[in-house]
């Protein structure tokens, strides 16, 4: 049998419960990595678990920042950091609210500066002391950010930050062994997708619309996700920093 990908390697993954995060939480796990899945769904992180048993899981509310800081505090330091977690709130710069731009900003991008602040000086520790790798990626966005759509002022405004922070990340400690890369995926099935179809006023033509979007002709698979997520977190990619790669059946081609 080959080794893992990841054999050896530490991966701490937000938003893991469901959707694209538990995909990689499995698919990490399966390539030899300790994957520590953590979200605020205890029931879904159980039934991951169920799963796959060699999964940790912790239950982390990524707007919480004294819990972020106890939990690294707690955890020996990580190879790889994935912030997963992310809200889509609708609405233009004349109908979004306050209110909504807020919660936007601190569950996508505040988040991601509370998580990386938190482990980021055990991960340089480690990178130094082993000579090595270590990395984050982080969850931006195809959509609103690299290509404007309508209705996703706060979304879009969000995942280009998380673009800019990834880029600040990767120029302050690309001598120190770390690299940051987001991910930038198309429209991806996932049960906060088929949410988003299933509150709209016509749900089928809203489903019609997110396949129609993608000139590959259909919705990505969280499968067409993960290979991206491993490479990125491998020794694979470790020539590739500070980079926004976009899986996204060819919308912005
Ligand atoms: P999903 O809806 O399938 O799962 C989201 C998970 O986030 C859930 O398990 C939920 O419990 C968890 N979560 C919500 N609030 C949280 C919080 N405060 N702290 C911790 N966990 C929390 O998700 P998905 O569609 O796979 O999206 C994951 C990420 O990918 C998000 O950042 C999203 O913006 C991004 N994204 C999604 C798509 C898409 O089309 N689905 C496309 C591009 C980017």
């Amino acid at each position: 049998m080959r080794p893992g990908r990841l054999q050896g390697k530490t991966v701490l993954i937000t938003a893991a419960a469901q959707g694209m995060g538990r995909a990689c939480a499995l698919a990490c796990a399966a390539e030899g990595a300790r994957v520590i899945a953590t979200d605020i769904d205890a029931p879904h992180l159980a039934s991951l678990v169920q799963e796959c048993s060699s999964i940790q899981t912790e239950l982390l509310d990524v707007r919480d920042g004294a819990a972020v800081q106890a939990l690294a505090a707690r955890t020996s330091a990580l190879d790889v950091l994935f912030n997963c977690a992310g809200i889509v709130v609708n609405g233009s710069a004349v109908d979004c609210t306050e209110a909504d731009w807020d919660r936007s900003f601190d569950i996508n991008v505040k988040s991601m500066f509370r998580m990386c602040q938190a482990f980021l000086p055990g991960m340089l520790l480690h990178a130094k002391a082993s000579h090595g790798s270590v990395c984050i990626i982080n969850m931006a966005s195809m959509a609103s950010s690299i290509k404007g759509f309508a209705n996703r002022c706060a979304y879009g405004a969000t995942k280009a930050a998380v673009i800019g922070l990834t880029k600040s990340i990767a120029a302050d400690f690309v001598k120190q062994g770390l690299r940051c890369n987001a991910l930038c995926p198309g429209t991806v099935d996932t049960p906060s997708l088929r949410g988003r179809i299933a509150s709209a006023a016509d749900p089928v033509q809203a489903e019609k619309d997110f396949v129609a979007r993608q000139p590959i002709g259909r919705l990505a698979t969280v499968d067409d996700i993960t290979p991206l997520v491993i490479y990125l977190a491998s020794d694979e990619s470790q020539f590739v920093t500070g980079q926004a790669l976009l899986v996204d059946g060819g919308v912005t081609i």
